[in-house]
């Protein structure tokens, strides 16, 4: 694993180091990262952006954020907020590099022109339909459009009166003259510009033709002076148009290199699909935190470290793969055990009440905030009575390796006494509602003076202190690896990946938790305050991740059942 990762990091470092060691970008370094602003970033977006910014950082260079804005029907400024918000997050920088495509509009416009003037570009009159029957096969070569022989005086007058509105949507494109039986069908006289009667969130009304993504892109990135143009495998085969387009022009000329967008599995990356999600109300908005999106993963407790440490982790290769989701989960598990505070809080709360410690008096113990850092000093929590522990810490009838509490047993509560259960109260439908136990005074701080062990050491929180919040637990939102491959990816939605706790108790620290930063309850998992309040307005917790890989534990308990039968 760490070979590929040495080897794939110098992929686009070789060529850079390549083109340092001929002068040819005089050791300049420029990168971009160009989102088009029709929906948020997701995680495959952060992995370019960290790659890019990346790059720019290792060689003393810099990066852009450029939005490319050349679609008019899709794109929104809120969008555009977002992108900005969450790169920011994220930890990058572009200084007063901010850039629009739509900046640039007048300048493809009149670069275009340049192409008409010198006999390399033509207005067309087929329909898209007819454009597109007339492109030919990989087998079979296209047919050239009876328009494509028009003078340049022609081609420059319609244009122009394109430009000036005068024809309907559709009508009329604007082609380069290309080779219509060149091998790579991008080259078979592609359009330049097309005619769309639709406002810009930039432009407003000032323009009714709009440049296409692939005269736009390499033109865009020349304007700005980038060098290296990072850019995803399937542009590969766009890559000789772009050439072509700049060679016909006067400009600089960046080098394009393509490497392999991130999957992941259980997670689809299409920003159409996820705003399929989002407007059929399948997710609580881009945001949720079941979503692959950068809004999704910090509302869910994702860490910029954790996120920045797995797009290194994964590096860059030119091979498609999938990767496992499980690597961005320990990617947050590793950061967060490094930093994250640690509380008390009981997900799903059972009643004990302590018999032999006195009615209406409390104390107040220690406990350690942080294990793996020894500056992060120590918190009071407080103990009393009544109680609460997790249900699930208490069986009627345990196994013997059951270490947790039962019937006579005795466990350890954290930072505080022993205790043993005595009496198991039970409701009319013979439903475990309490506990009675005693403790022993003589084990404060969890260790027996007459050196007697137990094996479970549960946590818990007083009941009289404990801060009413409302946990939701998430599972993986697909249940196939691949929600992409085969069918409809809605009918691959898991149903459970939402769970709601409506009653949990967490020690009193909780009731104002720090803003943005993700918590261990211990024993639980990493969670998260949500900005939102439950229906009945109490605090809501979300869980980043559990502290170990569950998904490994059932698969692996799942091969040991196997291989024993
Ligand atoms: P669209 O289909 O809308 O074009 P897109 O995911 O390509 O979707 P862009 O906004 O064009 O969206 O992407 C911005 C940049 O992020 C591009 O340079 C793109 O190559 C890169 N990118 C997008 N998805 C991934 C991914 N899964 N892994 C790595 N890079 C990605
Ligand atoms: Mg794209």
């Amino acid at each position: 694993m760490t070979d590929t990762k040495t080897e794939t990091i110098n992929f686009i470092q070789k060529i850079i180091d390549g083109d340092n060691a001929t002068g040819k970008w005089e050791k300049r370094v420029h990168t971009r990262f160009p989102p088009e602003p029709n929906g948020y970033l997701h995680i495959g977006h952060a992995k370019s952006i960290c790659l890019n910014f990346g790059l720019a950082d290792k060689y003393g260079g810099k990066c852009n954020l450029r939005f490319d804005d050349t679609n008019p029907v899709k794109e929104e400024e809120e969008y555009v907020e977002s992108i900005i918000k969450d790169m920011k997050w994220l930890g990058f920088d572009w200084e007063d590099r901010l850039y629009f495509a739509s900046d640039y509009f007048q300048q493809l416009f009149d670069y275009a022109i340049q192409l008409v003037e010198s006999g390399k570009a033509y207005v067309c009159e087929l329909t898209p339909d007819e454009i597109r029957e007339t492109r030919g096969t990989l087998n079979n070569p296209g047919k050239e459009s009876p328009y494509r022989n028009r003078t340049a005086e022609e081609n420059l007058d319609l244009f122009s009166q394109m430009k000036a509105g005068e024809f309907g949507n559709g009508s009329k494109t604007l082609r380069a003259k290309i080779d219509m039986s060149h091998p790579n069908l991008n080259m078979r006289d592609p359009v330049i510009y097309r005619i769309l009667h639709e406002s810009h969130h930039r432009t407003g009304d000032e323009w009714c033709i709009y440049p296409m993504y692939d005269w736009a892109h390499g033109l865009e990135d020349s304007i700005e002076g980038i060098t290296h143009s990072v850019c995803t495998l399937e542009f590969e085969d766009h890559r000789p148009l772009y050439d072509w387009y700049l060679d016909q022009l006067d400009v600089l000329h960046p080098q394009q290199i393509e490497f392999a967008r991130l999957n992941l599995s259980f997670t689809i990356m299409s920003k159409r699909k996820l705003k399929q999600l989002v407007d059929e109300n399948h997710m609580d908005g881009w945001d949720d935190p079941r979503m692959p999106t950068i809004s999704g993963l910090r509302r869910r407790g994702y860490t910029p470290e954790a996120i920045r440490n797995f797009a290194e982790d994964v590096g860059a290769t030119k091979r498609d793969s999938m990767i496992d989701v499980i690597r961005l989960e320990n990617a947050l598990r590793e950061d967060l055990n490094k930093r994250a505070p640690r509380v008390l809080g009981v997900l799903d709360p059972l009643k004990v009440v302590i018999t032999n410690y006195p009615e209406g008096e409390s104390e107040m113990l220690d406990a350690i905030n942080n294990p793996e850092n020894p500056d992060s000093g120590k918190r009071e929590i407080p103990f009393s009575r009544e109680i609460y522990v997790e249900k699930s810490d208490f069986m009627e009838d345990p196994p013997k390796k059951f270490f947790r509490l039962g019937p006579g047993r005795e466990v350890r509560l954290r930072y505080a006494y022993f205790i043993t259960c005595n009496e198991v109260i039970k409701n009319d439908d013979g439903n475990v509602v309490e506990l009675h136990c005693t403790y022993d005074p003589e084990t404060k701080g969890g260790s027996a003076p007459d050196g007697r062990k137990v094996r479970g050491t549960l946590h818990w929180v007083s009941a009289d202190h404990a801060v009413h919040a409302e946990i939701r637990l998430y599972d993986r939102l697909f249940m196939e690896e691949n929600p992409d491959k085969g069918g409809d990816f809605m009918d691959k939605l898991n149903p459970d990946s939402l769970q709601i706790l409506p009653n949990a108790k967490l020690e009193p620290s909780m009731v104002e938790p720090q803003e943005s930063v993700t918590y261990q309850f211990e024993r639980n998992g990493y969670f998260v305050k949500d900005d939102g309040r439950s229906s009945d307005d109490k605090l809501v917790f979300n869980r980043a991740v559990t502290l170990r890989d569950t998904w490994a534990k059932i698969l692996n308990q799942q091969t040991k059942s196997a291989n024993r039968k």
